[in-house]
């Protein structure tokens, strides 16, 4: 049997920040991913500045590569604003596997199957043994399978359906673009490009009300691939999109129960604006190690359920998830 005073499930920013913190507060941590790091992990790598700071990560310090943006380029019909803003973006297979390492805990590649409590502590899988349990395993995450969801549902009225493909392409326009409900999408599709001759194209919506419209993320795709090419975005036809599906933020607190901790997207925290949930993952991380540390609650009530705070935030927040109570555009 394996023993560390605090094991993570995942090692994803969720479960690397949380894994550092606590190694900083000198406890023994010990993280499990069913993946071996570096991984895939579809995501359009967004981050923005308060997800870095909090991560204390300067992105001239960071040995990857970044992409800044000092404005986005927003599409809704035929309407283009490009408010200034800072952004960045990053490749995923490289950010968490440098914040996984920067973290110094050990790391085992297992798949965490079963979850049981042993005299104050948890046993995992019967190889396993630890007094905290942190589950940041993301949407599948075993530990709110196995300890939270019975008292925990997701709102199914949260979920989102995403596909999307990240690949190496020479891509000549350097901005950001967003285009938000084309063809009645009940989301938006993105144009991300990224260090190193790399892009990310995708498209998001709310799951429940797409099968509302009876409608696939796939036929959508064929239109949005269509106009990056008659745009002259990208003109690319091997396509191989993959599908992810993840919660924005429900009316959810703090999610512990004795020593067991759920943070980022095994809660279901992305942002219900902007679907962004790197920053609150990160964000739920270090609120929970230190409860963990210092022994005082669990509280999510600090992290922003929005990205932005405009009036566009609060519209999009109200087409993603407003619906919840009632208030559907
Ligand atoms: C297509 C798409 C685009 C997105 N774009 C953005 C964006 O641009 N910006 C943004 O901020 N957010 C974006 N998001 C959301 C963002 O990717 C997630 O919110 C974020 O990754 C959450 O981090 P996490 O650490 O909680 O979970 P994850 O990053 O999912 O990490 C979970 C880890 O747990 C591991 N795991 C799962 N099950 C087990 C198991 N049984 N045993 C052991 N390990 C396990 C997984 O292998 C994984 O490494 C996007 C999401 C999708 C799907």
């Amino acid at each position: 049997m394996q023993k560390a005073d605090a094991i993570v499930v995942g090692g994803g920013p969720a479960g690397s920040t949380c894994a550092w913190k606590l190694r900083e507060a000198g406890l023994d941590v010990l993280v499990l991913d069913r993946a071996t790091f570096p991984r895939t992990k579809l995501c359009a790598g967004w981050v923005t500045p308060e997800a870095l700071q909090d991560l204390e990560l300067d992105p001239d310090d960071y040995p990857h590569g970044l992409v800044t943006f000092d404005e986005l380029h927003l599409h809704w019909k035929v309407l283009t604003a490009k408010p200034a803003t800072r952004q960045y973006s990053i490749r995923r297979y490289e950010f968490d596997d440098f914040l996984l390492r920067r973290a110094g805990a050990r790391v085992l590649q297992h798949k965490v199957r079963q979850i049981r409590r042993d005299d104050g502590d948890y046993v995992i899988d019967g190889e396993f043994r630890s007094k905290y349990l942190v589950g940041a395993g993301g949407t599948r995450c075993p530990v709110y399978r196995a300890l939270f969801s019975d008292r925990h549902p997701r709102g199914s009225g949260m979920q989102t359906a995403t596909y999307e493909q990240e690949f190496a392409y020479d891509w000549k326009d350097p901005a950001c673009h967003l285009w938000f409900f084309d063809a009645g999408l009940p989301g938006y599709a993105w144009y991300v490009p990224k260090a190193d001759g790399y892009i990310n194209v995708g498209l998001g919506g709310m799951a429940e009300q797409l099968k509302h419209k009876d409608g696939h993320l796939r036929e959508y795709w064929q239109d949005f691939v269509s106009k990056l090419k008659r745009r002259g975005l990208v003109n690319y036809d091997d396509y191989d999109p993959k599908g992810y599906s993840y919660y924005i933020r429900d009316s959810v607190d703090a999610v512990s129960d004795r020593n067991a901790y759920l943070v980022g997207d095994a809660v279901g925290l992305a942002t219900r604006d902007m679907c962004e949930g790197i920053g609150p993952a990160v964000r739920s991380s270090l609120l929970a190690a230190q409860s963990i540390v210092t022994g005082e609650p669990y509280s999510l009530a600090g992290i922003s359920e929005l990205s932005g705070d405009s009036f566009v935030s609060r519209l999009l927040e109200r087409q993603f998830a407003g619906h919840q109570a009632g208030r559907m555009l």
